[in-house]
């Protein structure tokens, strides 16, 4: 999402004229966003909550070669490395990282 009152930064900057200075303001759009997000998030989960561990494996590891490949220039070699050595927690949190 582009926000368009903080262009993504997260605040906004307004005067203060009693101290004269430019205070931050947490971005209220972004933050309605963000609750907007994990609300979804929340509700996608008890929806998700019984579907089988290997759909829900096929599932991720479709979406974390997607990410990868959307890279300038994609690690698939880390990949392979990662998934010989059936190293999950790299994985799950190189999926974290990307997602
Ligand atoms: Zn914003």
């Amino acid at each position: 999402m582009n926000c368009k009152e903080c262009n993504n930064k997260g605040h906004t900057l307004e005067a203060d004229y009693q101290h004269e200075v430019m205070m931050r303001v947490q971005c209220l759009d972004c933050l309605a966003h963000e609750n907007m997000k994990q609300e979804l998030s929340l509700r996608l989960t008890k929806v998700l909550i019984d579907t089988s561990q290997a759909r829900m494996a096929k599932l991720l590891s479709d979406t974390l070669i997607g990410l990868i490949d959307q890279e300038d220039s994609p690690d698939y070699e880390r990949v392979f490395a990662l998934v010989a050595a059936k190293n999950k927690e790299s994985l799950i949190s190189l999926l974290q990282v990307m997602a």
